[in-house]
């Protein structure tokens, strides 16, 4: 490592006892920044707070967005990453919604693999653990007429977690509150989705769910997500999902797991669902398994679905086909099984990662 500093951060470095999820954050980051219309090659620095104009349009307009991936070290010899050309493309996606210069891919790759690789020694083992990585683009120029910044920085900070959620989650069923516009940005991942959703989360935690569940915001009649996981429902033995929206965000698990259950010959169906609908089928015993899904917390089966009024409908608790898709999605993310799709690639080559984020490989 070039720095001295580092190294002795790192030696000094160890994980603690219980790691949680997104709870520990590592003691390096990556860090690059975009001024005078270029962006500066971008260097490891040690993890640390980081100086902010007050007028950031970060902090006055959430000039923002934001990726989440796992680097994997169960079965490899060396960090892995699954897929993460698409949370390139997405990030690319958010950005120009949010009006901010693209990323270059090397800065993007090279931001993954050198917060990666500083903390390949702490990277837990355990099935279900990972690096989780978070790297985000921010307008931090100082403005307070409404309009786009022209300084922004892009960092990777990086917590060494365990699995999400250890139990079935119960949702409730948001018929007030939107998460995202007709025309808005729920498509792109970006922190205002996250504010304008904690009101919700705040008021179906106080009445005993997890998270709510959203419906489309034009007519909020139709499934859409949970707050940071995509949802799927088995209904007659066959895999439905609601189609994407444009108020969805379109998840990196949800598209692989669609892509191995179709793999292994089951029905995968993209719709509208309406909630009513959905809500019968699971008392009718229809509908066998609701479970959300995304990268933090994979798979995670949904024990219940509420509403405000306090009436709840339970699931059953076998979940089996949720079982065997987070078992299959890890096998390729843990190394454990050969990866059929080519979505595994390892951390420590940059040039590989750099060619996977080519536009031409979307
Ligand atoms: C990140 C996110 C997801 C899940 O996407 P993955 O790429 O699978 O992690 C789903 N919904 C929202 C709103 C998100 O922000």
């Amino acid at each position: 490592m070039k720095n001295k500093g580092l190294e002795e951060i790192l030696e000094g470095y160890a994980l603690p006892a219980k790691l949680g999820f997104g709870q520990t954050l590592a003691p390096v980051m990556f860090r690059a920044g975009y001024r005078n219309g270029g962006w500066d090659a971008g260097e490891l620095t040690a993890y640390a707070p980081i100086r902010i104009d007050p007028a950031a349009t970060v902090l006055q307009y959430a000039q923002q967005a934001f990726e989440g991936l796992k680097a994997y070290k169960v079965e490899q010899s060396s960090p892995a990453l699954f897929r993460p050309e698409l949370n390139y493309f997405r990030l690319l996606q958010s950005s120009r919604r949010m009006c901010m210069p693209a990323v270059p891919a090397d800065v993007f790759a090279r931001g993954l693999s050198e917060v990666t690789m500083a903390l390949a020694d702490f990277i837990p083992g355990g099935s279900g653990q990972s690096l989780y990585l978070r790297p985000f683009l921010m307008g931090t120029g100082p403005c307070l007429s409404v309009k786009s910044s022209d300084a922004f920085t892009f960092l990777v900070i990086a917590s060494p977690s365990d699995t999400y959620f250890s139990q079935p989650i119960r949702v409730m069923v948001e018929r007030e509150d939107c998460r995202a516009a007709v025309g808005g940005t729920g498509a792109d991942k970006v922190g205002g989705n996250y504010a304008a959703s904690l009101q919700a989360t705040t008021a179906c935690i106080e009445l005993g769910f997890d998270q709510p569940l959203w419906l489309d915001p034009k007519e909020r009649r139709f499934v859409e997500e949970l707050s940071g996981m995509n949802l799927v429902a088995v209904i007659d033995g066959e895999l439905h999902t609601p189609r994407l929206s444009g108020s969805i965000l379109p998840g990196v698990t949800r598209d692989s797991l669609l892509e191995l259950a179709r793999r292994e010959g089951q029905t995968v169906v993209e719709r509208s669902m309406a909630v009513d609908e959905l809500l019968d089928d699971i008392r009718a015993g229809r509908c066998s398994e609701f479970f959300a899904c995304g990268t933090a917390a994979i798979v995670a089966p949904i024990a219940a679905v509420g509403e405000r009024d306090g009436s709840v409908v339970e699931l059953p608790r076998t979940g089996q086909v949720a079982a065997q898709l987070r078992s299959a999605i890890l096998d390729i993310q843990e190394g454990r099984v050969a990866d059929p799709f080519g979505w595994t690639t390892e951390a420590g080559d940059v040039a590989a990662l750099t060619s996977r984020m080519r536009p031409e490989s979307e």
